[in-house]
């Protein structure tokens, strides 16, 4: 659950539509990231192990956008996750926009006809939530929350969960996608364990067919009770308004176990987290149980709750970075965390999480041997790697 990928461009102004995606064509049909002292800053933030395919200087970007094939990509266009930290850094020493992004600029770089006829949706999404013409000047954008590799634990050619009769794919299924997600690999990971899920659960109900589980009646009634609790109040002047528990809950995901992560801060959020679920204890709901969106949120806080509590103790207990978790206090890759997975299960009191580490199932050998083995040597130590079997063509 410690793997979260950010995407590096969101909108971030104004609040209501904070986060909504600014598609990376703006950057693949030349837009660049600028600081607020107008400097194309991405040169500096290209890691070693992209030094040969990234531009370092910005005659050779341009020139990319008209001759892929003499010359190396832009920096802008570097994966998701290091343009996404890239960005935090500079807002982080202060050379950030004034509502706290940086600039996306693709007006000085193209003419208004051609942005509009490249990117119709964007200049439309900017005109109408933003007041911003993308022709005539940059957009503000930042970091947002984009997908969680994490999940609930499948078995991966039915996709059963550990709970009979239980199925689970897509997003929120855990494991596919290891700790960075590539782009597009959600919607082919949704048609094939999506196909597995249907067919897991059929065979699991013919598997049933005279033995159809039985629901205990006190099950339910405890569910009921406690999903209409949040309309009978909490202490009297303890009371909790929804809103206000989830927009502080955001915010200290946000700041404290964001994109770039310190041991210290998490430690940080998880008191706060604590906090929380006591306030969320006390939240009062208003109104009727038709269409009520307070008391929807009401019951989603507690599963938020959770899964914020899983991100941030596996978080603090991967002492490494490696795709969608970087710890400053821990840079590097570890080779001994490779072999770990951290599985996160709601304690036996059920008001918390307990994480336990367990064996990652290693790739086979087969499956591992259709990597270039050069681009592995870059990730795998020597001892490691004598294990893998050489590419074969
Ligand atoms: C802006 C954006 C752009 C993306 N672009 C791409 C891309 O180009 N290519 C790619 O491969 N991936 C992309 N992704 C990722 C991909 O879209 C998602 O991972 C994928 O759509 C997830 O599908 P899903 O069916 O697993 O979950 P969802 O699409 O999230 O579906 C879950 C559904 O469950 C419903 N639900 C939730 N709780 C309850 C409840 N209690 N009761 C009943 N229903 C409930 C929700 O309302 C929702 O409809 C993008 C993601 C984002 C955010």
């Amino acid at each position: 659950m410690e793997f979260v990928q950010f995407h590096p461009t969101g909108m971030v102004w104004p609040p209501s539509v904070k986060g909504i995606l600014v598609t990376e064509s703006v950057r693949g049909d030349g837009g660049v990231l600028r600081n607020s002292d107008g400097k194309r800053f991405m040169f500096e933030y290209i890691p070693d192990v992209f030094k040969d395919k990234y531009a370092d200087n910005e005659d050779e970007a341009d020139r990319w956008y008209t001759d892929q094939g003499n010359n190396r990509r832009p920096p802008e266009l570097l994966p998701r996750d290091e343009v996404a930290r890239a960005i935090n850094s500079e807002v982080k020493a202060g050379r950030g926009s004034p509502h706290g992004g940086v600039f996306l600029d693709v007006s000085s770089r193209l003419p208004a006809e051609e942005i509009i006829r490249r990117l119709p949706s964007m200049h439309h999404q900017f005109k109408e939530l933003a007041d911003v013409d993308i022709t005539k000047e940059p957009m503000e954008v930042g970091p947002t929350c984009h997908y969680v590799m994490g999940g609930v634990e499948v078995e991966p050619d039915t996709a059963a969960s550990s709970v009979a009769g239980l199925f689970a794919c897509g997003e929120v299924a855990g494991g596919m996608h290891g700790s960075n997600r590539l782009g597009g690999n959600s919607l082919s990971d949704l048609l094939v364990f999506g196909r597995r899920a249907g067919a897991g659960a059929c065979a699991y109900v013919d598997s049933q067919a005279d033995k159809a589980p039985v629901i205990a009646e006190s099950d339910v009634d405890a569910a009921s009770r406690r999903a209409v609790a949040v309309f009978e109040g909490g202490e009297a002047g303890a009371q909790e308004n929804p809103y206000s528990v989830h927009t502080q809950l955001q915010q200290t995901m946000n700041d404290l176990v964001g994109i770039i992560r310190r041991g210290g801060e998490v430690e940080q959020a998880l008191v706060a987290l604590e906090e929380l679920k006591g306030r969320a204890r006390n939240i009062v709901v208003e109104g009727h149980r038709q269409f009520n969106p307070g008391w929807h949120l009401a019951l989603d806080l507690r599963n938020m709750l959770l899964v914020s509590e899983c991100v941030a103790k596996a978080a603090l207990l991967r002492t490494e970075s490696r795709g969608g978790h970087t710890r400053e206090d821990h840079p590097g890759m570890d080779a001994d965390w490779r072999k770990q997975l951290l599985v996160c299960a709601v304690n036996t009191a059920g008001d918390g999480v307990d994480v336990n580490s367990k064996d990652q199932i290693p790739l086979r050998p087969d499956l591992m041997g259709l990597f270039e083995y050069s681009e592995l040597a870059k990730y795998f130590t020597p001892g490691e790697l004598a294990d893998i079997p050489a590419k074969e063509s």
